[in-house]
């Protein structure tokens, strides 16, 4: 029996009603920048609106309460590692023969460390997901994201939209169920800070972006917020390719684009193989990794956040390592759920064969990014077959799947004639900022919330791609 969530007003809707309402929403959203580009018609004069529910979904409160305590504890628990040297080399070690990407990304940090640390300060905009999972009805977490983690923008304002519905349909009696989300302030003002603290009042804070940007307004709601929040702060944009044949570091390691200082280099690209055309721009994250520019992530904060370093944590006695307090530890162990090492030898031939026995129970994860890359259901067997007598099983991790309870929207998407009424899952993101280098901690926050929804019956609920769009929470 699938154990479902009391959505947040009765449902469904009366056709008509439902009709008007989700037009009004879809222009709502369009006229908010609740939008993205078009892959389908892409064009830079316009958006269409992002896909979104009708309805805010309901969350528990006391676990949403949870994460959002715990936020600052996972902050130092990413800070902490980023700095270990040891412990990233040695959790990492097998990874990295195998898996060339991490390998890289690897390599740049043992240069810059061989060279000497030129700026000692990272700004981390974190993103921890969860899930709630039905057994306990407790939060338990997906991942942790340290690079290019996205959607505050947009998710800030769609709460907004959520007041709009809720009070076209007569419910002004719940808006107080929805928290305040301060999550684009809470990471624009992150950047803010870094760009105090490099304290050179022309320098700029660069966007490193997409060949192609489709989701556009998320990014450009920070550069606005960015404006507000500091007039004499300029925003520019460059992608890894523009900074290779642009950017130079002068002899005190100052990163210059077009002759323009930069402060903060904030990375809403650089996560995935594939944006790394050539060496080239391979050579433009090295000039950035070696410059004085403060990064968002650094290279360690970025090798801090792989999905292999999320498994080597929740290892029996190393969240000790980190955390002072026993309660964090605690805590922190709590919102873990099962996650196991393939790498070669006696352990990971045991994870294996537990995986294969029983794949549904589990998520099979490479070391990737930006969603689509993990492995399902009775594909994760043959996945495990064909890797099992290979080096390259280190490359992946197991993690048990988190069973979320079900719920009824709408769905709204700009491919659909209709707002898709049907069963939903919902995935929590609670945004944290942390600013500091190895001896010291700056500033160490929670700053707001996403949600995520998607059909139950989809594995992975990308926004732009996929069966996902963003939402809401409502608290119960
Ligand atoms: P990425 O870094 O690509 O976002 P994730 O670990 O977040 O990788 O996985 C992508 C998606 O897959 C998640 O948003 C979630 O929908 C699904 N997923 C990942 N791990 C689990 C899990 N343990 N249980 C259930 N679903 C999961
Ligand atoms: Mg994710
Ligand atoms: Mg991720």
């Amino acid at each position: 029996m699938a154990t479902y969530m009391k959505p947040c007003v009765p449902l469904p809707i009366d056709a008509k009603v439902l009709e008007d309402v989700s037009e009004k929403a879809k222009d709502w959203a369009l006229m908010h920048g609740v939008a993205m580009r078009s892959k389908q018609n892409f064009s830079k004069d316009s958006v269409t609106f992002a896909p979104f529910l009708l309805l805010p979904s309901t969350f528990p409160r006391p676990e949403f309460e949870r994460a959002v305590n715990i936020q600052t504890v996972l902050n130092t628990l990413v800070h902490r590692v980023a700095h270990d040297f040891e412990f990233l080399r040695s959790s990492l070690s097998n990874t990295i023969k195998v898996d060339d990407f991490t390998g890289r990304l690897f390599s740049i940090y043992e240069k810059v460390l061989e060279e000497g640390i030129t700026q000692g300060i990272s700004l981390g905009l974190l993103r921890s997901d969860y899930f709630i999972d039905v057994p306990q009805f407790a939060v338990k977490q997906v991942e942790i994201n340290t690079v290019a983690t996205s959607l505050a923008g947009v998710s800030t304002v769609l709460v907004d939209c959520h007041r709009f519905t809720l009070t076209e349909l007569g419910h002004r009696d719940k808006l107080k169920n929805l928290p305040e989300n301060g999550a684009l302030a809470g990471l624009s003002n992150g950047m803010l800070k870094a760009w105090e603290i490099y304290d050179r009042p022309t320098a700029a804070i660069l966007f490193l972006v997409e060949d192609v940007t489709f989701n556009i307004c998320d990014q450009r709601f920070h550069e606005f917020e960015i404006q507000k929040l500091n007039p004499d702060v300029r925003t520019i944009r460059k992608t890894l390719t523009e900074v290779a044949f642009q950017g130079t570091l002068d002899s005190e390691k100052r990163l210059f684009i077009d002759g323009v200082e930069i402060a903060l280099v904030y990375f809403r690209s650089g996560y995935s193989p594939d944006q790394y055309h050539t060496n080239t721009e391979w050579n433009a994250r090295l000039l950035m990794e070696r410059s004085r520019a403060i990064k968002c992530p650094s290279i360690y904060y970025h090798l801090a956040g792989t999905k292999k370093i999320q498994q080597e944590l929740a290892r029996p006695g190393v969240l000790e390592k980190f955390l002072d307090d026993p309660a964090d530890v605690c805590a922190v162990r709590r919102i873990f759920t099962g996650l196991y090492s393939l790498d070669q030898g006696e352990a990971g031939d045991k994870s294996i064969e537990m995986a294969i026995e029983n794949p549904r129970k589990y998520v099979l994860k490479p070391q990737r990014e930006g969603g689509g890359n993990n492995v399902y259901d009775e594909e994760i067997k043959d996945q495990l077959e064909k890797i099992r007598n290979t080096p390259e099983r280190d490359a992946w991790i197991l993690m048990e799947k988190i069973q979320p309870p079900l719920q009824k929207n709408y769905m709204i998407r700009p491919a659909l004639s209709e707002p898709l009424y049907t069963d939903f899952v919902s995935e929590l993101g609670i945004y944290g900022v942390i600013i500091g280098d190895a001896e010291t901690i700056i500033e160490n926050k929670y700053v707001g919330h996403m949600l995520r929804t998607k059909v139950s019956s989809a594995n992975e609920g990308g926004v732009a791609a996929g069966w996902g769009a963003l939402d809401s929470v409502y608290l119960v």
